[in-house]
């Protein structure tokens, strides 16, 4: 299993050099604004659920009854209410697809949107033009999980995930006015070569958004190892060169905090994939900031705070407009912010 990453690596003078030409292309097309994106996850249950390197691969089989892998509407909804106040943004709202009825999972995408202020972006799987209806009021972009653009390796890992359908979702939801968004995991086994690839499937299917993710090994999983930094950095900026105005997410984890200065300069706009709430008030917080600093960027959520009760929290949980529910979430809330204010130095 992959180990600590506990100094920010030195790149080699090629790809130091390609990182350069990245981080130039980034300056020209955006502000140095960058933010962490938070995922919302509505259960931890998938009916696919054989996707080799997923960690719910590794519990389908533990879970019994679907159903009680739910998660409950107010630590959903205390999830959004954290992620506006703290200045992070929804990734997407993802999961849930199979054990929510659609027409739930439409409520709840609305509830997001009003505590959130803005229009969500969700990543369900596949879904047909009427079930994508649903979201128009709630939703500004889907995402397809793509994971890779080589279609041999697609086929390997992600044996019952077919590519096609995602392909069509792509499609579907750029003629019905939504913004794209894929997903793409480095360390699954392709090679430097794949960009070919890539470059060509985001030409023919144009995004407004791609998230990177770095494979993170899962216990029980074919993959112990995630990718080097090298290779990472690589993918990142040859993506950022080819595509300038592209927004670009990184998925990283608490392990690789210490590359995330590259990371950003190698092109990508934002970061995702921390335990944020963990973090919250820690050291790897400081860490964090120190990254973001080290890359000549501004960061714009908050990963630590003297006082959280500063934020106007009753303003956000004024969004939440069933009262039973608001109370609920509030409590939620409170937990977080308790646990939060215990770690403040
Ligand atoms: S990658 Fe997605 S479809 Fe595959 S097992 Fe994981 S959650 Fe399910």
């Amino acid at each position: 299993m992959d180990e600590e990453i506990t100094k920010t690596p030195t790149l080699n003078k090629e790809l130091a050099t390609l990182v350069k030409k990245a981080n130039q292309t980034y300056l020209e097309n955006f502000d140095g604004k960058v933010w962490f994106g938070r995922c919302i996850f509505l259960s931890w249950y998938c009916e696919t659920g054989t996707c080799k390197f997923c960690f719910r691969s590794t519990q389908k089989h533990k879970i019994k009854n679907p159903s009680d892998a739910r998660r409950s509407l107010a630590s959903v909804l205390a999830e959004a209410v954290m992620i506006r106040g703290f200045g992070w943004r929804l990734e997407f709202l993802t999961g849930g697809y199979g054990i929510f009825p659609l027409k739930e999972i439409a409520e709840i995408a609305k509830m997001c949107k009003q505590v959130l202020g803005e229009k969500i972006w969700l990543n369900l799987g596949t879904m047909k033009p009427k079930e994508l209806e649903m979201f128009k009021s709630s939703t500004g972009g889907i995402v397809a999980s793509i994971e890779t653009t080589n279609k041999k390796l697609h086929a390997k890992v992600c044996p019952d995930k077919k590519m096609q359908p995602y392909v069509k979702l792509l499609k579907d939801s750029g003629e019905m006015g939504f913004k794209k968004s894929m997903t793409i995991i480095i360390g699954l086994g392709e090679s430097r070569k794949d960009l070919t690839e890539l470059k060509e499937f985001i030409t023919k299917n144009p995004l407004d958004r791609i998230t990177i993710y770095t494979l993170r090994p899962v216990a029980g999983t074919d993959y112990t190892n995630g990718p080097s930094t090298e290779d990472l950095i690589w993918w990142i900026a040859q993506v950022r060169i080819a595509f300038p105005k592209l927004e670009i997410i990184v998925g990283s984890a608490k392990y690789r905090i210490k590359e995330i200065s590259l990371i950003l300069k190698a092109g990508a706009n934002a970061f995702t994939k921390l335990p944020a709430t963990n973090l919250f008030n820690s050291d790897k917080a400081i860490e964090i900031e120190n990254e973001v600093k080290k890359a000549g960027r501004e960061l714009v959520s908050k990963f630590r705070m003297k006082n959280v009760r500063t934020i106007k929290w009753n303003a956000i949980l004024e969004n939440v407009k069933n009262k039973e529910l608001r109370t609920q979430v509030k409590e939620t809330l409170e937990r977080y912010l308790k646990k939060f204010e215990k770690k403040q130095k």
